[in-house]
This record gives structure tokens, C-alpha cells and sequence, in this order.
């Protein structure tokens, strides 16, 4: 006589977890058929908006509903966070579709003369995401990264990882290494504003960026922060860009104030033939003629760049307008255009910000561009 449990034999446990499939996948498949139909509707709202001369874009609809869905899924007991992002990824297509006017297919081929950048450049079915903490940037979301121009203090950033925190931001910026115009001008506070840097992100749940300036730098940045930036008068700095691929950190690439698209995609073939596929664009504006901003905001490249590369694109509206009161519409015009997101500056106190003063947000401003643009509302799940 045999004593003990009786164990199932496999083909049973394999005939339980087909049907748990079976069903799963039946669910999204309705889900799809779902969200075929809202296209459909959104596709037929936006003609009635055509008709009837309104705004496609219609921000506090969406935060509403952005509200709506995070409420639904805490009742059913699911993270409220899933019903935000859900509200993201549906107000985003929803544009698109209401956007879309009636035409035929069209057919998008390899982007001619690509051969220097063979890597980064876009392929039927190449689509990179990059995972930076919490956060997964060109996954159809529209992140919002922010902090200050400068570390400065450690008391400043666990300042401004507050304010960050507190909007829904899960990247928090902050350069240590600053690449100043003159050099009388504050130069940052190297290593341990990385170190302060990380520590007011990470305790409170958040990744972090900042700015690597030296090669030799690179690993000792990359130990701490979660997303490595290199800026725009770097961009062409190929012992930088070697060096930081090498790390195997995810990115940041700054566009140069007057490198072109190419040279830019040409700047990311150097981290990605190092084997570092982690890289995300970043339009910053560019030098022209004009005085009245910092820099002239290149939004045309988000589109373009779409059709160039499979690499998530951000923008970052800071750098380029100079003036904090016309941050705000550039991330509109930012996400209108379809950018994975943005990167902006804020301080805790702007008044007494050494670095970039004039185009510091007041942490009220980046709530309101946060409510915004990133349909995250101020309470955390
Ligand atoms: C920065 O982001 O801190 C910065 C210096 O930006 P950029 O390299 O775009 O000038
Ligand atoms: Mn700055």
C-alpha cells in the first residue's frame, strides 16, 4: 500500500493552464475588437469637431476622464495607477484617430541613405521602449521628466524630489556636472550632487537623470543614476559617447543646438553599435536668428525623427524657449506632435535658483503641466 499526496500528472496541469490561456487570451481579444470600436467613435468625433471648428486636443476632457478610469479601476480593485495609464494610452490613439482624415494606406519604406545609421534608423516592426525606473519611455505614454537645472544643495533636491514626487513625475533631472557658458558662472556640484541626486530619487520611488560631461566620469555617474544625459554640446563627443554606452545605462541624448537629424541619429549609432540599446532622443531647440527664446523649439523633428528611427523622442521645452510661461504650451505642442514625452526644468525655490533661473518652473507650474499634459493627478496611488 502507497501512502502520501497524489500529484496530478503534467498533461492535467498542462490542460489547466491552456484553458487559464484560452481565456486570457479570448479577453484581449475582445479588448482588441474593443478598442477597434472606440477608434471608430473617436474617428467620428473628430469629424464632428472638424464640422463644428473645435480643438481636437481637448485637455480637461481628458484629465477628467484620465480621473474617471483611475476611480473605476480602485473600485474593481485594480491600482489606480493602471486606470491613469490606460487613460493616457486611449487619450493618445483617440487624438490619433480623431486626427486621421479618410485616405488610402501608406506605405513606409526604410529611410534612404541610412547606411550610417543602420542601427538606430527605422525597420518594419522596430520599436525600441525604454524601461528607466518605473517609467517605460516610447511605450505609447507621455512621461514627464523634471527637477532642477543644478543639483546645488542636497536640502535643494530632496526639496525638489518633493515637488517631482508629489505631481506623478517617477524621472527626476538634475545636473551635477554643469556644462556652463562661461566658466564663472556656478559649475555644479559634481559627485556627490550625483549622489544627493540619486538618494532624494530612489527614497522616494523615483529613477534619476543627469548629465555626464568626462568620459572618465561615466561609470563612476553610472553607479548612481538611472538614465545617463548627454548634452547638446556634447552630442558629437564620440570618446562620451563610447564611454557612456559602455556603462550599459540607458541614454539621454540631447540633440545639438545646431546638429541635424542625421548627425543626431549618427550620435546614437555610436551607443547603439556598442551594444547599449538603450537610447532616447531628446529636441532641445535649436540655434537661429531669433532673440525673443533661448533656442527655436524643432517640433517638426518628433515626426520626422518617427519616420526615421524606431527610438523613443522627448523634448525638452526648457532648453529651448528660456521663459517659463511659455513652457506650458510647448508640452502641449510637445505631446500634440506626439513626443514620448518631456523634460523640464523646476525648482523648489526659483528665486534663488543658480542655474537658468528665468526658465525655472515653480513647482505649481509643473503640477499644472503634470494635470496637464501627463493626466496625472496629484495623489499617488
Ligand atoms: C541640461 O539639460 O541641463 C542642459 C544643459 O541641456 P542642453 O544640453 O540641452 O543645453
Ligand atoms: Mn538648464
Amino acid at each position: 500500500m502507497t501512502t502520501g499526496t497524489i500529484e496530478a500528472p503534467r498533461s492535467d496541469e498542462a490542460l489547466v493552464l491552456g484553458a487559464l490561456r484560452a481565456n486570457i487570451n479570448h479577453i484581449d481579444n475582445q479588448m482588441i475588437e474593443l478598442l477597434a470600436q472606440r477608434s471608430r467613435v473617436a474617428g467620428d468625433i473628430g469629424l464632428a469637431k472638424r464640422v463644428t471648428g473645435r480643438a481636437i486636443h481637448d485637455p480637461l476632457r481628458e484629465s477628467a476622464h484620465a480621473l474617471d478610469l483611475e476611480q473605476a479601476a480602485s473600485r474593481l480593485g485594480l491600482p489606480a495607477r493602471l486606470g491613469r495609464e490606460l487613460a493616457l494610452l486611449l487619450a493618445r490613439h483617440g487624438c490619433a484617430a480623431q486626427l486621421e482624415q479618410p485616405k488610402a494606406p501608406r506605405a513606409r519604406g526604410i529611410a534612404p541613405d541610412s547606411e550610417s545609421f543602420r542601427l538606430a534608423r527605422w525597420e518594419p516592426g522596430r520599436h525600441t521602449v525604454v524601461s528607466v525606473g518605473e517609467a517605460r519611455i516610447g511605450a505609447g505614454l507621455h512621461e514627464v521628466i523634471a527637477g532642477p537645472c543644478a543639483v546645488e544643495s542636497e536640502r535643494q533636491v530632496q526639496e525638489a524630489a518633493d515637488h517631482a514626487r508629489a505631481c506623478g513625475v517617477r524621472i527626476l533631472r538634475g545636473g551635477a556636472f554643469k556644462p556652463r557658458t562661461s566658466p564663472y558662472d556656478f559649475q555644479g556640484t559634481g559627485m556627490p550632487g550625483v549622489r544627493w541626486l540619486a538618494d532624494a530619487a530612489h527614497s522616494r520611488g523615483m529613477a534619476c537623470v543627469t548629465e555626464v560631461l568626462d568620459p572618465a566620469d561615466a561609470g563612476a555617474v553610472a553607479e548612481h543614476a538611472d538614465l545617463l544625459q548627454i548634452g547638446a554640446r556634447n552630442m558629437q563627443n564620440v570618446p562620451l559617447l563610447r564611454a557612456c554606452a559602455a556603462t550599459g545605462r540607458p541614454i539621454l541624448l540631447k540633440r545639438g543646438a545646431a546638429a541635424t537629424m542625421r548627425e543626431l541619429l549618427c550620435a546614437a549609432e555610436y551607443i547603439l553599435v556598442a551594444g547599449n540599446p538603450g537610447v532616447i532622443l531628446c529636441e532641445r531647440g535649436l540655434r537661429t536668428f531669433e532673440r525673443e527664446t533661448r533656442n527655436t523649439l524643432d517640433l517638426s523633428s518628433v515626426p520626422a525623427l518617427r519616420e526615421l528611427t524606431h527610438l523613443p523622442v522627448i523634448v525638452d521645452p526648457s532648453h529651448a524657449a528660456g521663459r517659463d510661461e511659455l513652457i506650458l504650451a510647448l508640452c502641449r505642442a510637445a505631446h500634440g506632435v506626439g513626443a514620448d514625452g518631456v523634460i523640464v526644468e523646476m525648482h523648489p525655490r526659483k528665486c534663488e535658483a543658480k542655474c537658468d533661473q528665468r526658465q525655472a518652473l515653480t513647482p505649481r507650474q509643473l503640477d499644472e503641466i503634470c494635470n496637464e499634459v501627463h493626466l496625472v493627478q496629484t495623489h499617488l496611488a
